[in-house]
């Protein structure tokens, strides 16, 4: 749908090339693409208008929390390719426990744990299935460490496409392959890593006539730009002073960054806030080459982390995730599985919960908190990518003893002892 008619234009970061029709995943060059649009001849008092009258819309496209936004994310592709799943909307709930506990002003937490399959990633997928859907295209592929996967498989099942997935057959959580072998996917476990996945597509896609909706496709990062378009409606279009995301293929922070400088081009909002990535220590080849001043990403070969959505070594998208960076004064951070654990435990606990990834987002707040880098005084959105049930062995792990399995009986005393309570004779 590269339209060069509608000032609509998908070109390589890398090399700069044009993309003519659809053919590749990755430029020639090696370069990922992008979709460039006329944002400088948009009315951005216009489109807030626009974007706030669609809020009142309870069903139909433009009741979707990503399809609110068309003009900014996919205006030329014909309104009937588009999906939709009533993604986006998402919670934004102000968290006392998470500030407290990470020692800044406020945190803002945005549950896309809330999205129909459960995670982010949704966000990003109504986009590329409906684009794929647009060119004809009836086979729809990922590599993918499992939300990727339920979510594509979700969309395809929604409106009657074929899905194949490509799984490592270590190290993926239990549910959420079942999530997608419950919508019916064609799942083919591998002795590999997502990495390798994300090779072989790049390889044998054309060949296999599989249309691929991994985070390369362009597609996806503008369905992504949704959530803090979303973030700045909800808080009135102003937004805190730090937003924290966990990284793992870096798709996510290079929406987030693309999305920011496009609202602040169009002037919805009136400043930048700053992006705190924060990566797994056990997947965290980014963070890495940050620190060191390196001029490019040295892959991890080993990524091992707990938090199964990170576990990425060779991310594809470090470029467009180091111009976000850039462009927003951001910082990276790495923390260890504890300390997401410790995090999770408070997310959790104050009722809204996570799946591990995400709560990378609050260890990181308050690392950097505890480095000085986040002042006291300051405000951040930590945004939950996954849901909380999600991860079900983390949950056994954290919270084992909560139930007693041995049975007894059920009585006055033993409710009482439970509760701390005196019970009235
Ligand atoms: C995919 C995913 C991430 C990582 O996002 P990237 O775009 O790959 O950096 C984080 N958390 C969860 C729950 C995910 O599913």
């Amino acid at each position: 749908m590269a339209n060069e008619a509608n000032g609509v234009q998908i070109y390589c970061t890398d090399c700069g090339t044009v993309m003519q029709g659809w053919k590749e995943t990755i430029c020639r060059c090696g370069g990922t693409w992008d979709v460039r649009r006329p944002i400088a001849s948009m009315d951005g008092e216009r489109l807030r208008r626009l974007f706030d009258e669609r809020l009142g819309q309870r069903s139909g496209v433009y009741a979707s929390g990503v399809w609110r936004y068309r003009e900014l994310i996919a205006p030329e592709l014909p309104e009937e390719a588009l999906v939709y799943r009533g993604e986006g909307n998402t919670g934004l709930y102000d968290s006392t426990a998470a500030a407290q506990y990470a020692g800044v002003r406020r945190i803002w937490l945005k549950a896309q744990s809330e999205n129909p399959s459960g995670s982010f990633k949704d966000n990003g997928m109504v986009a590329a299935v409906s684009h794929g859907r647009s060119l004809g295209n009836k086979w729809f592929a990922c590599s993918s460490t499992g939300n990727t996967s339920a979510s594509l498989a979700m969309y395809a099942a929604w409106c009657g496409l074929q899905s194949l997935v490509l799984a490592p057959a270590k190290g993926i959580s239990p549910a959420k392959i079942s999530q997608t072998s419950a919508y019916g996917a064609r799942i083919l476990a591998f002795d590999g890593t997502y990495d390798d996945g994300i090779r072989f597509l790049r390889q044998s896609a054309e060949k296999l006539g599989l249309y691929v909706c991994n985070s390369l496709n362009p597609y996806r990062i503008e369905g992504q730009k949704s959530i803090v378009y979303e973030l700045a409606q909800q808080l009135d279009w102003s937004l805190p002073d730090w937003i924290a995301i966990p990284g793992g293929a870096l798709s996510h922070v290079s929406a987030l960054g693309k999305g920011l400088e496009e609202l602040f081009a169009l002037g919805l909002i009136g400043r930048l806030p700053r992006i705190a990535l924060i990566q797994a220590e056990g997947a965290s080849p980014f963070h890495r080459m940050v620190q060191s001043g390196a001029a490019s990403l040295t892959p991890e070969p080993k990524p091992n982390t707990r938090a199964s959505a990170l576990n990425i070594g060779n991310p594809p998208s470090w470029r467009k995730a180091l111009k976000a960076l850039q462009m927003t004064n951001g910082v990276t951070a790495a923390v260890s599985d504890e300390q997401i654990m410790a995090a999770k435990r408070i997310i959790d606990r104050s009722g809204i919960g996570c799946e591990p990834a995400s709560a990378a987002t609050l260890a990181g707040v308050l690392k950097l908190r505890t480095e000085g880098i986040i002042d006291g005084d300051e405000t951040a959105a930590c945004i939950l990518t996954g849901n909380l049930l999600k991860d079900i062995d983390a949950l056994h792990e954290l919270y084992e003893n909560a139930g007693d399995a041995s049975g007894g009986t059920l009585n006055v005393e033993r409710v009482a002892e439970l509760c701390s309570v005196q019970a009235s004779p």
